[in-house]
């Protein structure tokens, strides 16, 4: 098989399903290795074997853990190669009225959506570096853009990770290395499933294209920035959200 995207090492955070799954599946099928990285081991390993092509493995890690990031990068390079290809997708959601909002709420949300992507990306940029060639791409969201109430926590976390976006591409263009995020609106996954069906039909009214998104949407997108095709894109937001956030 062979791609644009031959050679590239890609690590895939939160891989084993829903939008990181997609991205993993068409950073693949493009002929990059990928290594899937999941705080479900099982899920990893059995979303890493059904990928296109050879090469790609699943790891157990927390992204919220900065050893484990620092041990799983070792751990990609050795196997599979330097990490060249950086997806920042792990994300969790503990939604709450801000009155309501317990103080674990707050610090697990920014912990894994906003702490494990700065853990992963200091973790992966010395490799890039060194070959001064490499592309970070975080899974942000129009709650970062927008807000959303009883989203406190999540939409500072997403915010957070356009500042940390455009701070990386700053500090590492020279280096050869670009950093975007790609902002999704509401996208069809386990993430969204608990959505009643009023809820649904209500976002389908505030979204211009009138219907929620697919994982594949999304993974598009990512896969665009992540490649060469992006190569003088660096710092950049893109809204992956039917038009909600205009
Ligand atoms: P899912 O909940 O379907 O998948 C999230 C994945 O991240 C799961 O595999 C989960 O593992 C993994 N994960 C959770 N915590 C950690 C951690 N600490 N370390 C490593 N992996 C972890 O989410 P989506 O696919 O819907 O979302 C993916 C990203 O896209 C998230 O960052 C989310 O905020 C963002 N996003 C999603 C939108 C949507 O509408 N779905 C909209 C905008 C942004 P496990 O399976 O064990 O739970």
């Amino acid at each position: 098989m062979s791609g644009a995207l031959d050679g590239q090492t890609a690590l895939v955070t939160g891989g084993s399903r829903g939008i990181g799954l997609a991205i993993a599946q068409v950073l693949a099928s493009d002929g990059a290795r990928v290594a899937i990285v999941d705080i479900d081991e099982d899920g990893a390993a059995s979303a890493a074997a059904r990928l296109e092509g050879s090469g790609h493995a699943g790891y157990l890690c927390d992204v919220g853990d900065p050893r484990q990031c620092s041990t799983t990068v070792a751990a990609v390079a050795k196997a599979q190669g330097v990490v060249t290809i950086l997806i920042n997708n792990a994300g969790i959601t503990r939604d709450n009225l801000l009155l309501r909002m317990k103080d674990e709420d707050w610090d697990s949300v920014i912990k894994v959506n906003l702490t494990g992507a700065f853990n992963m990306t200091r973790a992966a940029c010395r490799g890039m570096m060194k070959r001064r060639s490499g592309s970070i791409v975080n899974i942000s969201s129009v709650i970062g853009l927008m807000g959303n109430a009883g989203q406190t926590n999540y939409g500072a976390s997403k915010a957070g990770l356009v500042g940390l976006t455009k701070s990386v591409a700053r500090e590492l263009a020279k280096r050869g290395v670009r950093c975007n995020a790609v902002a999704p609106g509401y996208i069809a996954t386990d993430m969204t499933a608990d959505l009643d069906e009023r809820t649904t039909r209500e976002l389908g009214t505030r979204i211009p294209m009138g219907r929620l998104g697919e994982p594949s949407d999304v993974a598009d997108v990512a896969r665009f920035l992540a490649g060469p095709e992006a190569r003088y894109i660096t710092g950049q937001v893109l809204a992956v959200d039917g038009g909600m956030a205009m």
